[in-house]
C-alpha cells in the first residue's frame, strides 16, 4: 500500500502548523494524517489522494475516545458538511472542496501545501 511521501507529510505538518485542522489545538499526543477522500480501491489511480489537498492533521486516533479523528469517523454527515470527508463516488478534486478550518473559517487546500481562504465569517479590519 502506498501512502504520502515523507516530503508530503512534512508539508502538511508545516501547513497545519502542528495543530489539528479541525479543532485548532496544538497536537501534543496522538494524531493522524487524515485522508479527506478515503484511500481504498482505485486509490492508486488517483495520485491526488496522497497530495496535501487531501490530507489534514487531526488530533486523536481511530481508537482514542477523544479527538477529532474519531469524531470525523463517527459523524460522517458532519464530516462531509465540513469538508473532512469527501465521497469517493463524486470523484471531486479535494483541492476544490472547501474545508472548515479550526471550526472557524473555510479554506481550500492546494496540491502544494498552500491554503487560500474561501470564505471568512467575520470582517477582520478596514482596508484603507
Ligand atoms: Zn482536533
Amino acid at each position: 500500500m502506498s501512502g504520502p511521501t515523507k516530503a508530503t507529510r512534512a508539508l502538511v505538518w508545516e501547513r497545519d502548523a502542528g495543530r489539528c485542522a479541525r479543532c485548532g489545538l496544538p497536537i501534543t499526543r496522538e494524531w493522524s494524517l487524515h485522508h479527506r477522500v478515503p484511500r481504498g480501491a482505485g486509490g492508486s489511480r488517483r495520485p491526488e489522494l496522497n497530495s496535501p489537498a487531501n490530507l489534514v492533521l487531526l488530533c486523536g486516533s481511530a481508537t482514542s475516545p477523544k479527538g477529532c479523528h474519531l469524531a470525523v469517523e463517527s459523524d460522517r454527515r458532519d464530516a462531509q458538511r465540513t469538508g473532512y470527508l469527501i465521497s469517493k463516488l463524486v470523484n471531486l478534486d479535494p483541492a476544490e472542496v472547501p474545508l472548515l478550518y479550526h471550526g472557524a473559517w473555510w479554506v481550500r487546500l492546494d496540491h502544494h501545501g498552500g491554503t487560500t481562504v474561501h470564505a471568512h465569517p467575520a470582517p477582520g479590519r478596514n482596508h484603507r
